[in-house]
C-alpha cells in the first residue's frame, strides 16, 4: 500500500465508524481529513487491520517530518525552535487538559493535538485506561506517563498545566508543581533525555516571561538536587518570542 492508499482505508474506516460522510471533508487533503477524524474519535478498540495500517502510516508521515535527535553539551539545558513530535528523547512532555485523552477539536493546532495525532489512537486509548482507572480528572501540576507509540521518543509524560487567572489561583505554583512532578517520574522511570514545551503559554494564557522563569528555574533547582540523573534536558519552543524569553532564562543560570 501507498501512503494514499493507507490514508483513504484508515478515513473510510474511520467514517463508518462515526457516522460521518466523506462530502463533510470535500476538498482536504488525505492526512487533515484523517487528523480530524482521529482527534474527535473517542477511545475505543479499533481493528488489528487499521492498526497496523495506521502505524505504517504514521511512521511514514513522522519520517517525512524529520526526526531531530540532540547530543548532549556541556550544559545540560537546551533549546530548539520547533515541533516537540519529530523529537527523539527518551520522554516528550504533554501540556495536557485535564480529561487527559488528548484534544477533541478536529485540526487544533494545540501540542496535545499534535502529540495525540501523530502518537496513534493507541496513545488515548492508554490515556482512557488511566483515567477510568482513576475515577476523577487529571488534577493540574501532576504527571503522568505513557508509551509514546508511533512518535520517535520512547514516552510521553502528560502534565495538566495551570490556566491562568490572574495569578489568583495559585498558577505559579502549580505551574512549577509540573515541571517538578515531571521531573520526578521521569527520574524515577529511569529517563535521561526529557523534552518540554512551554506548558500554559498558549490557550492557558499563561504570561510567557513569568512561565518561562518558574520552568527554568524549577527544572534547573531539579538537576542541582539530583546531579547525574539526566543527560539532556530541553524545551522546545513553537515560536520566536517564546524561544528568545527562554533563552534569556537559559542564560541566567549559566
Ligand atoms: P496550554 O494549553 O498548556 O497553553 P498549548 O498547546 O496551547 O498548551 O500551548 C503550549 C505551548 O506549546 C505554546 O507555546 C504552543 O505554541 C506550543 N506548541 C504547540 N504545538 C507545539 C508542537 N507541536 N511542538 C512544540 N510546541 C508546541
Amino acid at each position: 500500500m501507498n501512503q494514499n492508499e493507507r490514508l483513504n482505508y484508515l478515513i473510510n474506516y474511520l467514517l463508518e465508524d462515526l457516522h460521518l460522510d466523506k462530502d463533510l471533508f470535500f476538498g482536504e487533503d488525505l492526512f487533515t481529513t484523517y487528523r480530524k477524524l482521529v482527534n474527535i474519535r473517542e477511545a475505543k478498540p479499533v481493528s488489528k487491520k487499521f492498526l497496523e495500517i495506521q502505524d505504517e502510516m504514521l511512521q511514514e508521515e513522522n519520517r517525512k517530518k524529520g526526526i531531530v535527535s540532540f547530543e548532549n553539551d556541556n550544559n545540560k539545558i537546551i533549546l530548539w525552535k520547533g515541533d516537540i513530535t519529530r523529537l527523539k528523547v527518551d520522554a516528550i512532555v504533554n501540556a495536557a487538559n485535564n480529561q487527559m485523552e488528548g484534544c477533541f477539536v478536529p485540526g487544533h493546532h494545540c501540542i496535545d493535538n499534535a502529540i495525540h495525532t501523530y502518537a496513534g489512537i493507541q496513545l488515548r486509548e492508554k490515556c482512557h485506561q488511566i483515567m477510568k482507572q482513576q475515577g476523577i480528572l487529571e488534577p493540574t501540576g501532576k504527571a503522568k506517563i505513557t508509551l509514546a507509540y508511533n512518535l520517535p521518543s520512547c514516552y510521553v509524560i502528560h502534565t495538566v498545566g495551570p490556566i491562568w487567572n490572574g495569578g489568583r489561583d495559585r498558577e505559579e505554583e502549580l505551574l512549577a508543581n509540573c515541571y517538578f512532578n515531571s521531573m520526578k517520574l521521569a527520574m524515577d522511570n529511569g529517563i535521561r533525555s526529557i523534552a518540554f514545551p512551554s506548558i500554559s503559554t498558549g490557550i492557558y494564557s499563561f504570561p510567557v516571561e513569568l512561565a518561562a522563569k518558574i520552568a527554568v528555574h524549577t527544572v534547573n533547582r531539579f538537576l542541582q538536587d539530583n546531579p547525574d540523573c539526566f543527560d539532556l534536558v530541553e524545551w522546545v519552543l513553537f515560536d520566536t518570542h517564546t524561544e528568545s524569553v527562554y533563552e534569556d532564562e537559559v542564560d541566567k543560570i549559566y
